[in-house]
């Protein structure tokens, strides 16, 4: 079996594995022998955590500098670690530093390099990444031809799963010849954002976003996400007016989303807050006009006034 690569981030949160990233442990148990390239040390139970996702071996850096710069020089440990092991795949998770990573790991092992998939199927000895492009319009299987192919995975593309049998994996340290360009840029300071206690988007299950329907208030909006335990998203009509952080938006400028229940509230659909949330499992969409293009993509259409609608929705969940 080749070894398939699951690059696992310690560096910001130390002790605790992803729900990302048991999805991708997941995904590379389901294809091949799963290997973790973890940055930074490995915590006792995350290397227990590890061996419950079936992990035959653990690489890891514990060189100081890797915390101290950008992506570049971990991308530099993914390469060498994949390259040490003969991987065929690298597995990385979907978001803007795990796309940086897998470009620079793809360039620095002359591998194809396959974003935002959700999903990836196995083919024979080949791992095959599922997308969707244009705005949802298209759906591509796109396949690296080189010897070792680099996918970032989108959040929820998979069930993450325990293995049958829970392995004690193999720990390395790898002694990274970092490139001079690697350690070009160096973080000065690092100050943690306030915890609001909902999932990050890229990482939720749920997700109840708002749009300019909210009219500047997006209190209906945080109380739906709080019952259900969902992060709240954006459309750009709302982070442009203000009323949220530009870290929620999603769509073609702003996140890209694929989570088990997107619920879409106040937002009209247009083609590029569609590029960011189309490959959601399930859609439901609140909006009072009946004609508006969202109802062409949700699973579940509601017309009516969110303001009336969402806290019917707050109190009947309460009840259960
Ligand atoms: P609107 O289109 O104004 O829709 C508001 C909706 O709310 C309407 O359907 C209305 O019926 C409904 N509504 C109003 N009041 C209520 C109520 N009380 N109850 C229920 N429903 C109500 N947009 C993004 O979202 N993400 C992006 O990343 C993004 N990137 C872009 C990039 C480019 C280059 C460009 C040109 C545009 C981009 N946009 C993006 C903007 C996009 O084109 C739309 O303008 C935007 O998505 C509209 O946001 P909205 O649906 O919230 O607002």
């Amino acid at each position: 079996m080749s070894a398939i690569v699951v690059y696992i981030d310690q560096l910001d949160a130390p002790g605790k594995l992803s729900t990302t990233v048991r999805q991708l442990l997941t995904l590379a148990r389901g294809a091949g022998e799963p290997v973790a390239v973890v940055a930074g040390p490995v915590a006792a139970d995350v290397l227990a955590d590890l061996g419950v996702y079936g992990v035959t071996r653990v690489l890891y850096s514990e060189q100081a500098e890797l915390g101290q710069y950008l992506v570049a020089p971990k991308a530099d440990l993914l390469a060498q670690a994949a390259a040490a092991v003969s991987a065929s795949a690298v597995l990385v998770d979907n978001g803007a530093a795990g796309k940086e990573i897998a470009a620079r790991t793809a360039v620095a092992l002359n591998a194809g390099v396959i974003t935002d998939a959700v999903s990836v199927t196995y083919d024979g000895g080949t791992l095959v990444a599922h997308k969707s492009i244009l705005a949802g319009s298209w759906t591509v299987q796109a396949q690296a031809v080189s010897a070792v192919s680099v996918i970032s995975v989108k959040a929820h593309s998979v069930e993450a799963g325990a293995a049958a049998e829970a392995t004690s994996p193999a720990v390395e340290a790898v002694d990274v010849a970092f490139a001079p360009a690697s350690l070009g840029a160096r973080v000065v300071s690092r100050t943690p954002r306030a915890a609001s206690g909902r999932p990050e988007l890229e990482d939720a299950r749920i997700i109840v976003a708002g749009g300019r329907g909210v009219d500047g208030d997006f209190s209906p909006i945080e109380e739906l996400a709080d019952v259900l335990g969902a992060a709240v998203g954006a459309s750009r009509a709302a982070t442009d007016a203000g009323w949220i952080s530009h870290a929620s938006q999603v769509g073609q400028t702003g996140k890209k989303v694929s989570p088990q229940l997107y619920i879409s509230v106040g937002i009209s659909g247009a083609i590029q807050q569609k590029a960011g949330m189309q490959t959601s499992k399930l859609i439901v969409a609140v909006n009072k006009d009946s004609e508006s293009p969202i109802f062409e993509i949700a699973d579940f259409g509601i017309v009516g006034d969110l303001f009336k609608v969402l806290p019917q929705a707050v109190e009947e969940i309460k009840k259960r």
